[in-house]
């Protein structure tokens, strides 16, 4: 039966070459995700995404970070600094099941200020991804801005775009990935979140810290 086991040989191979080829589609589908690190550094040229994009289009939620997701203890670098809020990781599992994108934009100061570095700050945030995956949920992208125009690190010492109130890292995702603006919105836990949401053409909120996922409901429902 060696005709036999040639043809099932070449069957193999036509199934593992379909298979490799849906793979790439799935990653480009993604979004891209791995041309660029998450969360990589401000200033970067936004990605533009492929048309074939648009039939993914759908409202995101832009989450601060601390005091959203995370108590706020200031200058949380590490993952032994991070409790998460009553209800947040919940909260992102609700949205990641309702069809939202989730971002999280967050203003890093502390790497100007020379208290912790950029790296801290990525690897902060995949654990932080990684024990959202307990909770069954996921962010999608993050975004960072370790500048600050009192810095003390010369090269992160200045003003930014990126930085809140400024709307850029708002900005970056929309230019990254297939929003739609209705329906998205921001939750913060300061006017300056709320001040970066308005810059960018999407409402903001501050966050009921007593019933977060019950405010989301009302606010995705
Ligand atoms: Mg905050």
């Amino acid at each position: 039966m060696k005709g036999g086991d040639g043809l099932d040989a070449l069957q193999a191979k036509l199934a593992i070459q379909a298979h490799i080829a849906c793979a790439r589609q799935a990653a480009i589908l993604a979004g891209g995700q791995g041309t660029r690190p998450p969360g990589g550094p401000a200033g970067d040229a936004p990605t533009p995404f492929s048309p074939v994009g648009d039939i993914r289009r759908r409202p995101a939620a832009f989450l601060d970070r601390d005091g959203v997701l995370n108590v706020d203890v200031g200058y949380a670098h590490r993952p032994d600094q991070i409790e998460w809020l009553p209800g947040a990781r919940e909260t992102v599992r609700y949205l990641n099941e309702h069809g939202y994108y989730v971002f999280v934009v967050t203003n890093q100061a502390g790497v100007a200020r020379g208290y912790y570095d950029e790296e801290a700050v990525q690897a902060l945030h995949a654990w932080m991804q990684a024990d959202l995956a307990h909770a069954g949920a996921h962010v999608d992208d993050w975004r960072y801005c370790p500048y600050h125009p009192d810095g003390i690190v010369p090269r992160y010492r200045r003003s930014h775009p990126w930085r809140k109130p400024g709307p850029g890292m708002i900005q970056d995702l929309l230019a990254k990935w297939p929003v739609t603006l209705q329906g998205s919105f921001l939750l913060g836990d300061k006017e300056s979140d709320l001040q970066a949401a308005a810059a960018a053409g999407i409402p903001g909120y501050l966050v009921d810290g007593a019933d977060m996922l019950g405010q989301v409901r009302a606010l995705a429902g």
